[in-house]
C-alpha cells in the first residue's frame, strides 16, 4: 500500500512515497525550479539509485507528471502503475480557522484553501496547483490536506490575539496563526513515545530550528501557544527573518529608507535575522565557523548573531514553561537543532539552576512527511470502513 506526500513549493515540488505498513520511504525527490530553464529532477530510491537530470517542466502539472512517470519508470520507479498509490497527503501551508486537523480534499476544500490564499499568498497556491494536477493525473485517488496551521488551533485567544483593534480580527483574519505545525506535532508525539508516558500527560517545549524557526509549547499533547504568528515573521531570529520586533520599527524604516511595502517586506524577510546581524550568512554553520576566526570584527558579530539566536529561544522556554505551570521536556529539531549539539548543551547549561532536574533535553529529527502519510493514511482507511473495503 503506497501513500504518495507532495510538498510543493512556488518553484519546486518535494516528493516521497511511502510504503504505509513498513513506515518506509520507498523513493523520494524533488522537481526544481519549475518554469525556469534549468529545472531539474532529483530521485532516490531506497535502494540507494538516484537519477538527476534536466527536465521541461513549465508549471506545477508538468512536475507533477514528471514525479508519476518517475515513480512508474521501468528503471528508477518503484511502482508498477500510479493505481497502487491509494492516497495523496498534501502539505498546506495555511488552514486558517476552518481547519484543525488533516481533512480529506472535495471541491469545497479546494474552495477554502483558495480563499486563505490571501493569508499565504506565495505558499497556498503552488499547493493548490498540486492538489489540482493530481486531481487530473491521479483522478481517483483520494487527496488530504495537512496544514502547517492546524496543529496550532488549540491555542485559546489570550495567546492568539492581538492587541490591535478587534474589527481587524473579524474583517482580515488578523491575529497568531502559528507555523510548522505538522513538525511541532510529530516531535511532541516522538517525545512522548520516548519518554515512555502518554502526550496527554506531559508539557513539552518544542524548538524547530531550520531556517525557519519556531517554537510551540504543547501542553498535554495540545499546542498552547507558538512563536511564529500572523505571518512566519514572528518570534525566534531565523536565516534570515527579524522574529520579535517593534512593529513601529517597520514604519520607521519606511520612512528613512523611502522603502514601500515590498522592499520592507523583503529587509524583514530576506535580509534580516542571522544573515542581517552577522553579515555574513543565513546558514549556522558558516556563523559558528566564523564565531572562532582570527578576525575579531567578524567573529564579534557572528558571536552576537549567535547570542542573540540562544537569547530568544531560552526566553521563550521561560515563558512557555510558566503558561503551561511545568515542563516535563524540551525538544530540538530541524537542521539546526538535530546537528548542532553544542547549541543545545549551552541551553542546557544556561538553564541549569532554573529548570527542574527533571527537564529532559531530547534531539528529535522531524519527518514531516511520513505524519503526512499517516494522517492521509488514517484518512482513507476510515473511507473505506465506512464504504465496506478493507
Ligand atoms: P529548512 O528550514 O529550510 O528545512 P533545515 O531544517 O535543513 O532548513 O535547517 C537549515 C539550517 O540547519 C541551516 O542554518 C544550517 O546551517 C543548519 N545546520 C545544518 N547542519 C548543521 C550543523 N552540523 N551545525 C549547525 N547547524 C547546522
Amino acid at each position: 500500500m503506497s501513500i504518495l506526500v507532495i510538498n510543493c513549493g512556488s518553484s519546486s515540488a518535494k516528493y516521497q512515497l511511502f510504503n504505509i505498513k513498513h513506515k518506509r520511504a520507498l523513493a523520494r525527490g524533488v522537481v526544481e525550479r519549475i518554469g525556469g530553464r534549468s529545472a531539474r529532477l532529483i530521485h532516490q530510491c531506497d535502494s540507494g539509485l538516484e537519477l538527476t537530470k534536466k527536465v521541461r517542466c513549465k508549471d506545477h502539472y508538468a512536475a507533477m507528471r514528471i514525479i508519476v512517470d518517475t515513480l512508474t519508470h521501468e528503471r528508477f520507479g518503484v511502482i508498477a502503475s500510479k493505481d497502487k498509490i491509494r492516497g495523496i497527503g498534501h502539505r498546506v501551508v495555511h488552514g486558517a480557522e476552518e481547519f484543525n486537523k488533516s481533512t480529506l480534499i472535495n471541491a469545497r476544500v479546494i474552495r477554502s484553501i483558495e480563499r486563505y490564499s490571501e493569508l499565504a499568498p506565495l505558499h497556498n497556491p503552488p499547493s493548490l496547483a498540486g492538489i489540482k494536477a493530481c486531481s487530473r493525473i491521479l483522478s481517483g485517488i483520494p487527496q488530504v490536506a495537512v496544514f502547517d496551521t492546524s496543529f496550532h488551533q488549540t491555542m485559546p485567544p489570550r495567546a492568539f490575539f492581538y492587541g490591535l483593534p478587534f474589527r481587524y480580527y473579524k474583517k482580515y483574519g488578523i491575529r497568531k496563526y502559528g507555523f510548522h505545525g505538522t513538525s511541532h506535532r510529530f516531535v511532541s508525539e516522538e517525545a512522548a513515545k520516548r519518554i515512555k508516558l502518554p502526550p496527554h500527560s506531559l508539557k513539552i517545549i518544542t524548538c524547530h530550528l531550520g531556517n525557519g524557526c519556531s517554537m510551540a509549547a504543547v501542553d498535554r499533547g495540545r499546542s498552547v501557544d507558538t512563536t511564529m504568528g500572523f505571518t512566519p515573521l514572528e518570534g525566534l531570529l531565523m536565516g534570515t527573518r527579524s522574529g520579535d520586533l517593534d512593529p513601529a520599527a517597520a514604519l520607521y524604516l519606511m520612512e528613512k529608507e523611502r522603502a514601500g511595502i515590498n522592499r520592507v517586506n523583503d529587509i524583514l524577510n530576506k535580509e534580516s535575522g542571522l544573515l542581517g546581524v552577522s553579515g555574513i550568512s543565513n546558514d549556522m554553520r558558516d556563523i559558528l565557523k566564523a564565531s572562532r576566526c582570527r578576525n575579531v570584527k567578524v567573529s564579534k558579530r557572528a558571536k552576537l548573531a549567535i547570542e542573540i539566536f540562544i537569547y530568544r529561544i531560552e526566553k521563550y522556554i521561560g515563558a512557555y514553561q510558566v503558561v503551561m505551570g511545568g515542563l516535563d521536556a524540551i525538544v530540538f529539531t530541524g537542521g539546526i537543532g538535530e546537528n548542532c549539539p553544542w547549541l543545545v548543551r549551552r541551553i542546557k547549561k544556561d538553564l541549569e539552576s532554573t529548570l527542574r532536574k527533571r527537564v529532559r533535553f531530547l534531539v528529535i529529527p522531524t519527518d514531516e512527511e511520513l505524519l503526512i502519510a499517516r494522517d492521509t493514511y488514517g484518512i482513507i482507511t476510515k473511507i473505506w470502513r465506512k464504504n465496506g473495503k478493507s
